[in-house]
């Protein structure tokens, strides 16, 4: 056995677990030794029964002394009763469904259990608490710091527990990529340790340590990886883009509006970028609707005025296509070869192609604009001279798929194509440097002088009437709306409002006279592009739709957005759906409606009503909710971050003067073997993807 070992080789774990523990990704022994804890439960404190107390997390010993196991006569569930006693007192124990516990444990057993303490009309109960048989062996279930793991219902705490408890011993092979000098000058504990402490740690500060220490090595990685690319992107060199001003200064003069001073000015730094030699790295940020298209597409007409190609990436297919269609309107006199490239779907210009020839084309150079999702880096892909490319709303393009571009672009060896990465999300200066590597900033802060604010409202199922008059008022005079839902089905999970069930609701009921659609992830490619072309072309009245409307997608008609439950959602998600509405020139409205009357929620609703820009409504959530829902889109991009955050700045600062440092003294890393090969299997892994 070593790190290596496929954990199909352990003692307890048949194909099926397997297959299981490979869906929480873990395949091998050194997988399983990083799949951390993402909480502990306290039960350091084992207590005499007699000393409990009503609603207490304890841990209690003693023996059963009756057990039996039954049918509930209606419910259809099976309970599992016991009596368990130390010699101070004894307590009843209930444990659901898990009929198995009746023939596990017997009378006269020495058990451990741990869990809350309840109350049974006037005395005690523990209901379904962890439990093990007192052995040997140490009881890692309900003693001390027990470890709770992310884990699906199919794998149960225990059986991570048992698993990882079995192969902890292995921590010794582990490699540590941190350097010895580095561990004593930040006083950092060896990985082995840092491992085994942060599945079984003894005390809380166990725990504290191994996760500095863990966090510590997950940043320098990361850091060090970030320099490497930027030390290759500042030896390539790119196609130099010149400027073609008077075809430039045409399609401005010939699009349907003014560009503000903004999206002038960030046009401009973009364009002053690509007539260089070496390859732009540029983040463009800008509210909902600041225009962010327009300023790419003036870069991606002087790319293809140069005769080199383009791409731009979207996060989702339906964003996907609505670009193609933007981009295809906006360049309609420019004779752009234009194709859209996504899982299941291949365009190029109106006609419908094949994988096969358009991905040859594209190779070929008889496409000069490619639009897609992340397809649009796999494997199977390789262009002729893609020299620009376009991320947009996308702020999990990390280093590894830009790597990965590198290879695709099809220029020489030592090249790149420009980046621009564009988002409405306030990603901070210093937080955009760590992660993308080097990387500058260019900031649209104006809307186009034609927008009418929004009208925000908070609304509750009481109003709900006034509400749907006032729709169907709209809609009379032209207008479109979108209902957005948390969930697809009501069988996701009860209670909350689902697109089928308000979609029946609306249709049936409320609005039998309109025409009325879905959307939703489950459907098929074909019938989101269906729905979404429908309600471009206004065949639609009202949209209702789970989040996957979110980003990007541009609709000028629709002048009105219902949230239900809105309360489920952060706030920078809810200014980006409101970002739906009010991008022509009707008066548009946003309602949110909650039946949640806590005061943080209504604080955070207000706040929508109050605040129309996307910065300040992100401060406020940053407060509100705290920076792990604010940043954790961003943080997704980065799963190689288990415990590590991006916001944590002085370990951003540690870890990246120290990666410089080493990259300086020993820039091919031959000094650091591990590190060496560590930062090679991250390249490789990329390309397996
Ligand atoms: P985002 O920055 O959110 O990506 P878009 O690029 O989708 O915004 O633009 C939103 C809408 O505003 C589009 O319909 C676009 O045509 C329009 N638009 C862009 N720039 C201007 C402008 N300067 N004046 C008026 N409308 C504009
Ligand atoms: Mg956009």
């Amino acid at each position: 056995m070593d790190l290596n070992t496929n954990i199909k080789f352990l003692n307890r774990v048949g194909e099926t677990t397997a297959k299981r523990l490979e869906r929480l990704g873990i395949k091998t022994i050194e997988d399983l030794l990083y799949f951390f804890p993402f909480r502990y439960d306290d039960y350091s404190e084992t207590k005499k029964i007699s000393d409990i107390r009503l609603g207490e997390l304890v841990n209690i010993s003693g023996t059963i002394e009756m057990i039996q196991s039954k049918k509930s006569p209606r419910k259809k569930i099976s309970i599992t009763e016991a009596l368990v006693s130390d010699d101070s007192e004894s307590i009843k124990v209930i444990w659901f469904n898990q009929a198995f516990i009746g023939k596990n444990l017997k009378i006269g057993d020495k058990v451990s259990l741990s869990g809350k303490v309840d109350d049974d009309y006037g005395s005690f109960l523990m209901k379904s608490p962890g439990y093990e048989k007192i052995g040997n062996s140490d009881n890692i279930h309900t003693q001390g710091l027990v470890p709770i793991y992310h884990s699906t219902s199919n794998i149960s705490q225990k059986q991570i527990r048992f698993l990882i408890n079995a192969i902890i011993k292995y921590t010794h092979l582990l490699e540590d990529i941190i350097p010895e000098n580095i561990l004593s000058e930040f006083n950092l504990e060896r990985l082995e340790h840092a491992i085994n402490k942060i599945h079984f740690p003894d005390t809380k500060e166990d725990i504290d340590t191994a996760q500095r220490r863990l966090a510590f090595s997950e940043m320098f990685l990361v850091q060090l990886r970030s320099l490497i690319l930027k030390r290759t992107l500042k030896d390539r060199k790119a196609n130099k883009l010149n400027f073609f001003e008077k075809e430039t200064k045409d399609f401005v003069d010939g699009l349907e509006f003014q560009l503000t001073d903004s999206q002038r000015k960030t046009s401009w730094e973009i364009i002053g970028d690509i007539q260089n030699e070496t390859p732009m790295s540029r983040l463009l940020e800008g509210d909902v609707g600041s225009g962010k298209t327009a300023v790419a597409s003036l870069a991606l007409l002087n790319c293809f005025l140069n005769k080199k190609q383009s791409a731009f990436m979207v996060p989702t297919e339906i964003l996907a296509q609505q670009h193609f269609q933007t981009l295809s309107s906006l360049f309609a006199k420019q004779n752009i070869n234009i194709a859209l490239v996504t899982r299941t779907k291949y365009f190029l210009g109106k006609e419908k192609s094949t994988k096969k020839i358009l991905l040859s084309k594209i190779k070929k150079g008889e496409v000069d604009l490619i639009i897609g999702t992340h397809s649009l880096i796999q494997a199977d892909i390789s262009f002729k001279n893609l020299s620009f490319v376009v991320v947009d709303e996308q702020h999990r393009f990390g280093v590894g798929q830009r790597q990965k571009i590198l290879e695709k672009s099809g220029l020489p060896k030592n090249f790149s194509p420009h980046f621009l990465s564009m988002t409405a999300t306030p990603i901070p200066r210093s937080l955009a440097l760590s992660i993308y590597g080097d990387l500058d900033i260019s900031i649209i802060d104006e809307m186009p002088k034609n927008r009418l604010t929004i009208i925000t409202k908070i609304i509750n199922d009481k109003n709900q009437g006034n509400l749907y008059d006032f729709i169907r008022k709209e809609i009379k005079k032209g207008r479109q709306a979108f209902v957005v839902c948390p969930l697809i089905d009501i069988s996701d999970k009860l209670g909350l409002k689902s697109v089928t069930e308000e979609y029946e609701k609306l249709n049936k009921n409320i609005f039998p006279d309109l025409n009325i659609e879905m959307l939703h992830g489950k459907l098929k490619s074909d019938d989101k592009k269906n729905v979404m072309d429908k309600f471009v072309n206004k065949e639609i009245d009202i949209l209702v739709s789970t989040s996957v409307i979110e980003v990007g997608i541009d609709i000028p008609n629709a002048s009105i957005i219902l949230i239900e439950e809105a309360d489920r959602f952060g706030l920078s998600q809810l200014h980006q759906f409101r970002g739906r509405v009010g991008r022509g020139e009707h008066q548009s409205y946003c309602f949110l409606s909650s039946d949640n009357r806590s005061d943080n929620t209504r604080e955070r609703l207000e706040a929508m009503e109050k605040y129309n820009n996307g910065f300040e409504l992100s401060k406020i959530d940053l407060k509100l909710r705290g920076p792990g829902e604010f940043y954790g889109t961003i943080q997704k991009g980065f799963p190689e971050l288990k415990i590590a955050t991006l916001f944590d700045y002085e370990l951003i600062k540690q870890t990246r003067k120290k990666a410089s440092e080493i990259l300086e003294t020993n820039p091919s890393l031959d000094n650091y073997p591990i590190l060496a090969k560590k930062v090679a299997d991250f390249n490789k892994n990329i390309h397996l993807e």
